[in-house]
This record gives structure tokens, C-alpha cells and sequence, in this order.
């Protein structure tokens, strides 16, 4: 195993780290991964709530449920009417059913089982959501890339396939084997019939870099639609803030800590009607012999990416493309992701780095509260 495709687990959790860490202490054992995703659940819960109470003095009701792989929660501060709030479920669902590769009904199902045999006509939304992550393709050069799903099934990274035994990171025969698998160019869109074709057998596509900004901008146009001014629509990070608040001031996000310490928030970012998306390496991952594998990989090596990123967070009006960007801008890694990031006016990011500095663009209103962390 190359260790530079790996992130030492001591280095992430923060050695250098100034601030006591007792209370969190996770053995770094091959038996480790349980303890570490209940650690990120309740990262994921913290930062839920903490956009909630930022945003509004009030209590308001929301409503929480477990769709696309994640706790999606909606906040409907003017109007908390029931049957938005159905739905707006009923729509995540949908897409859901549409886009997942666990699914056996679904679009992407499909699509994967007919590769290299036949085209499959699929619904519109399915089509949309491929075509634009086949944009950002091409965009990034192929940094984000949607055929990515062999290496996904392969790494199991959230460990849908225990019986695969402890040792899960694959052998570099196995990772060279499906490497040549993962290529956007090999998908065949047809706009006549909506149809969506992968030239290979053993191909495999995996939305997960994009579907939830897709279904978050639905949430967002339901709310809107049902005249509610102003909302927080959170698909597991995927954040949108919604309208403006009543005193006129700017909605406050917390920044997640990328890192697995106790202290689940970096800093606050201020900002007007917008969607906010992180990529982290704390979103899904396991450790094996102290080094961390993550679930966002280079589709030139076949390995979780390692270019001293922790986490890119991508702030911009469209949920979808900052989805996809998150992603692709990791990947890329900062000096090239900033490139990428000029051809979208208008999208600002955040770089959180494994040595705990932080880099910004100039466009962003962000204020550090951990000082453990520095600004660049
Ligand atoms: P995100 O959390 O939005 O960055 O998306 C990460 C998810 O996208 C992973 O869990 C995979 O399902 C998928 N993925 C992993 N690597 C890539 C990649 N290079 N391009 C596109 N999607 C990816
Ligand atoms: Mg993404």
C-alpha cells in the first residue's frame, strides 16, 4: 500500500491539536469503523442543530427523516404547514427511488445492470441529473466523474459488504482491474428518448456526488412554490438557507469540523439566500493499520484521494452545481480547484487542510471561532 493514498488517523484526528481531547478517544484497532460512524452521525445531528439555533431565536419546528443515505432536515420558519413539509418528502423520495444504486427499481439500477447490452430509457429528472453530472465531467477533466460506481462497490467504504472480512482495503491487482472501468466518456446519453447507455459491461454509475444538491433545489422550489418565505432545507450537509430573515440580518452556518474531535464546529459563515455543500473525508470512511480511507476517490489512481484536503465547502445559488463542485474541487485540490472555480462566477469555497489551515475566497464572510484552526 502507497501511504501517500492514505491519511495517517492520528493526523486527522488532530495531533497537534491544542485543546483537550479526553472523551473521544477511539482505539485505532481494525474493529474501529463502528465507534468512528456513530462519531459522525453525531457530527451530522450537531451541525443540523446548530444551523437551526444560529439562524433563528425561535424555536421553530422541523421535521427530520433518513432519505438518500442521510438525515435530511427541513426547517419552515414563517408557515410550518404539514403538507409542505409532506411534500417536500414525498419529492426527496422520489428522487431517491430514481437515482439510487441500492434501489433495484431505480433509473441507475437499471442503467448499471444493461451496461454493455442496451440503452435504458429513464425518467427526465434521472436524465437531467446525469447530463449535468456529465457537464461537470468534462469541466473538471475528469475529476468528477459519475461512472465512478466500480471503485465505490469496491472500496465499501460504508461497509455494505461486511462479509468481505476486516481487511478491506482491495489489492492493487483488484483496484487496476476496475480502474479502466470508471470513464465518463463511455456514457452514452440520447436526449430523443431519454435513454442513458454505459459502453461496457462491469461499468457502473454512482450519482452520489450531485443527486442530493438535485434534491435539494426541489425542496427548495416546493417551499417557494407554497409561499414560504423563509426556510432551511439540510440534506446531510447539503444546506440551502432559504429567503431573508425577519430582522433583515444574514443566515449564520456553522462550518463542520472536518476532523472527528469533540468540537463539531470550525467557524460561522455569514451569508444571504444561498446553498452551501461540503465534501469531507469525515462523511464516510473507515481506518485500517492507522491510516484512513474515505469515500471520494481519484479516478486516476483508484484510492481515496490525498492531497492534503480534509474538506471543501463550495457556497453558491445552485445547490446542484455545488454539489458536484464540492466534489470535483476536492479532488482537484486547491491550486487546481481554484482554476476550475473561475469558470463559475459567482461559486466561493473554503479549504480546510489536513494541517489545520484554512484558505477562503475573497468573496465569503467567514469568522473563526476554533482557534485550533488558522486562516491563510
Ligand atoms: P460528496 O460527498 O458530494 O463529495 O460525494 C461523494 C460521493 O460521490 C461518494 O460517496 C461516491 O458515491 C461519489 N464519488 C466518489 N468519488 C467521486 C468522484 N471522483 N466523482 C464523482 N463522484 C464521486
Ligand atoms: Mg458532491
Amino acid at each position: 500500500m502507497n501511504l501517500q493514498n492514505a491519511l495517517d488517523f492520528n493526523k486527522f484526528m488532530g495531533k497537534t491539536h491544542t485543546k483537550p481531547t479526553e472523551g473521544h478517544k477511539v482505539v485505532v484497532s481494525k474493529s474501529s469503523s463502528v465507534p468512528l460512524y456513530s462519531s459522525c452521525l453525531r457530527v451530522l445531528l450537531l451541525s443540523i442543530i446548530f444551523i437551526n439555533i444560529l439562524s433563528c431565536t425561535q424555536t421553530e419546528p422541523s421535521r427530520s427523516e433518513f432519505a438518500l443515505g442521510t438525515v435530511c432536515t427541513i426547517t419552515l420558519f414563517d408557515q410550518a404547514n404539514p403538507s409542505v413539509y409532506r411534500d417536500v418528502f414525498n419529492r426527496i423520495r422520489e428522487i431517491e427511488n430514481l437515482m439510487s444504486v441500492n434501489i433495484s427499481s431505480s433509473d441507475v439500477y437499471k442503467i448499471n445492470e444493461n451496461a454493455g447490452i442496451q440503452p435504458v430509457q429513464v425518467h427526465v429528472d434521472t436524465f437531467i441529473v446525469i447530463e449535468r453530472a456529465i457537464f461537470f465531467a468534462e469541466s473538471s477533466n475528469g475529476a468528477f466523474d459519475p461512472t465512478v460506481g466500480p471503485l465505490v462497490n469496491l472500496w465499501d467504504i460504508t461497509g455494505e459488504h461486511p462479509d468481505r472480512g476486516i481487511d478491506k482495503v482491495p489489492s492493487q491487482e483488484k483496484i487496476d482491474e476496475v480502474l479502466p472501468l470508471v470513464n465518463w466518456q463511455d456514457v452514452v446519453l440520447n436526449k430523443e428518448d431519454y435513454s442513458v447507455f454505459l459502453r461496457r459491461q462491469g461499468m457502473a454509475l454512482d450519482l452520489g456526488g450531485i443527486a442530493k444538491g438535485f434534491a435539494a433545489d426541489e425542496a427548495a422550489f416546493i417551499i417557494e412554490k407554497a409561499g414560504i418565505t423563509y426556510a432551511i432545507i439540510d440534506l446531510g450537509g447539503n444546506v440551502i438557507v432559504m429567503g431573508k430573515k425577519p430582522d433583515n440580518t444574514l443566515w449564520k452556518v456553522g462550518l463542520q469540523n472536518p476532523t472527528i474531535l469533540d468540537i463539531p464546529f470550525i467557524g460561522i459563515i455569514r451569508t444571504p439566500q444561498n446553498s452551501l455543500v461540503t465534501s469531507g473525508v469525515n462523511e464516510r470512511f473507515f481506518i485500517q493499520d492507522g491510516l484512513l480511507y474515505h469515500h471520494i476517490f481519484s479516478p486516476l489512481n483508484g484510492y481515496p484521494v490525498r492531497n492534503r484536503l480534509l474538506s471543501v465547502t463550495i457556497i453558491t445559488h445552485n445547490s446542484m452545481s455545488a454539489d458536484a463542485l464540492s466534489t470535483a474541487v476536492f479532488v482537484l485540490g486547491y491550486e487546481e480547484g481554484m482554476i476550475l472555480l473561475e469558470s463559475f462566477p459567482g461559486a466561493e469555497a473554503i479549504f480546510v487542510f489536513e494541517d489545520w489551515e484554512i484558505r477562503k475566497t475573497p468573496g465569503i464572510d467567514f469568522e473563526l471561532i476554533d482557534e485550533s484552526f488558522r486562516m491563510n
